[in-house]
């Protein structure tokens, strides 16, 4: 049998009527059999954020309000987007609509604000799907909800998802299957969600599970950039990374990848493509086990980090220290990213805030803590070998006399990081980028 290939389109590939004309150019142009994984039509999944932190502040006049801004959006949308099933696509839209003002008449529960959440990608996979047949273009719908599922720990459960999909695979005879990205249930039954972004990792498990020949990010730019094209100019797509180059990417700030889309693509072996849907014919990036020792592939930074420093003269180094250090972290459930020690004092770096204030009072019986909010880590990415061209001295010379908090590098070979205030990250990025990527950027543009 044929492999199968996942292509997920994201927010902005569905969020015109002519974008999703085009995506059924795209998925129509060969008969390999699909899945094609959809998000939400873009700016979809914020306005459901913003409506849930109003109905959360028991703001009910702003969430009538909100929820009637985006229903009118969605009634010029399919008025545009439809010929012969403009009923059926109002129907379906009035239905969606119902069930939010529904939702948002009780009280809030965390529960049913994930259930709203959800609504974006159960609307964007029904219109598709409803195109389709316009197009008359055989497809089946798979909903996410009876396939992605996650365990006890939040994380997805990858064999369930195999055996979820693979009886829906089965049961039918089309080649062409249209699912949702980003919603799944978590091991209580709710609905629930893989986090911003999550759409990609959808497509990723997807693609584990029924180990695709490929797993393909279609979205709205031409691959992974050297740098962060929201900041720094004359950035370029980068033809090749390895998974583990493109996952530090990935979990560093490049926003084109959700932090977790790696590994289950890793896993199988299965490529990963990035491409672009409003210029299919570029080449993009493509993300493999094959690696090119010695290069320099590009830099990423994430926001939101906390530094925290533990600082105690009697008992840091002593044998057992920092594992009760880590137990603090293990017991919140919250990642560790850097982490470098002294003689005296240990550092560490979060992204999550939510349990910081207990964190704290935890880490205290073992020293003096301080912490550093509003920081951001610069990473530099690629498979560098040893310090290979004098690539530390470069970094420093692009850092200069500005701040660094925190520096990791030899922790694997495809990386080095940078803590650094918010502030600078600009002024950071586009210094590294000049003295980094300058050659690299005169010789292209030659
Ligand atoms: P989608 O809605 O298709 O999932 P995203 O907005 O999540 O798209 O990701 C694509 C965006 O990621 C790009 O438009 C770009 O602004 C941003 N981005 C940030 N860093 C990078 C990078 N290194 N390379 C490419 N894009 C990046
Ligand atoms: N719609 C979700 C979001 O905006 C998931 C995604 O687009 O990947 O975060
Ligand atoms: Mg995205």
């Amino acid at each position: 049998m044929t492999k199968l290939k996942v292509l997920k389109f994201g927010g902005t590939s569905v969020g015109a009527p002519e974008r999703l004309r085009q995506v059924v150019k795209l998925i129509t142009t060969d008969p390999q059999p699909k899945i094609v994984v959809l998000s939400a039509l873009s700016g979809t999944t914020n306005s459901l954020v913003a409506l849930g932190q109003s109905w959360k502040a028991a703001d009910h006049q702003l969430v009538k309000h909100q929820v009637e801004v985006l229903y009118d959006h969605y009634r010029s949308f399919v008025n545009e987007l439809f010929a012969q099933q403009k009923n059926e696509a109002r129907n379906l839209i009035d239905d969606h609509f119902e069930h939010m003002r529904t939702l948002t008449a009780v009280s809030f529960n965390r529960a049913s604000n994930r259930e709203l959440l959800a609504q974006g990608e159960l609307i964007s996979t029904r219109l598709f799907h409803l195109l389709l047949q316009e197009s008359d273009v055989e497809s089946q719908l798979i909903p996410a909800l009876e396939v992605v599922s996650l365990d006890e720990n939040g994380e997805p459960h990858l064999e369930k998802i195999r055996v979820n999909l693979r009886s829906f695979l089965h049961d039918q005879k089309s080649s062409l299957f249209i699912t949702q990205g980003f919603i799944c249930r978590n091991h209580e039954g709710e609905i629930d969600n893989l986090k911003r972004g999550g759409s990609d990792f959808t497509a990723s498990l997807l693609g584990a599970a029924v180990e695709a020949e490929a797993i393909e990010i279609w979205t709205d730019i031409d691959g992974m950039h050297n740098n962060d094209p929201r900041i720094v100019p004359n950035t370029f797509p980068i033809e090749s990374l390895s998974f583990d180059e493109a996952a530090e990417l990935a979990y560093f700030g490049a926003k084109i990848l959700h932090p977790n889309t790696i590994w289950p693509a890793q896993k199988y072996n299965i490529p990963v493509k990035l491409l672009n849907t409003m210029v299919p014919q570029a080449k993009g990036t493509v993300i493999s086990g094959k690696r090119s020792p010695g290069s320099v592939k590009a830099i990423a930074a994430k926001d939101g980090i906390m530094a925290i420093k533990i600082k105690s003269s009697r008992m840091l180094l002593a044998y057992g220290f920092l594992r009760k250090i880590f137990e603090i972290f293990e017991h919140f459930k919250v990642p560790i990213d850097m982490i470098t020690t002294s003689e005296v004092a240990v550092s560490l770096t979060i992204d999550d805030d939510e349990h910081l204030t207990a964190i704290v009072q935890a880490l205290e019986q073992y020293g003096e803590v301080a912490v550093d909010q509003e920081m951001s880590i610069v990473c530099i990415v690629g498979d560098l070998v040893v310090d290979q061209k004098g690539l530390l001295n470069t970094v420093f010379r692009a850092i200069g006399d500005k701040s660094i908090r925190m520096i990791s590098y030899g922790g694997s070979r495809n990386n080095i990081s940078l803590l650094i205030p918010t502030a600078l990250k600009s002024e950071v990025l586009l210094s590294l980028n000049d003295t980094i990527f300058k050659q690299l950027v005169s010789q292209k543009s030659q």
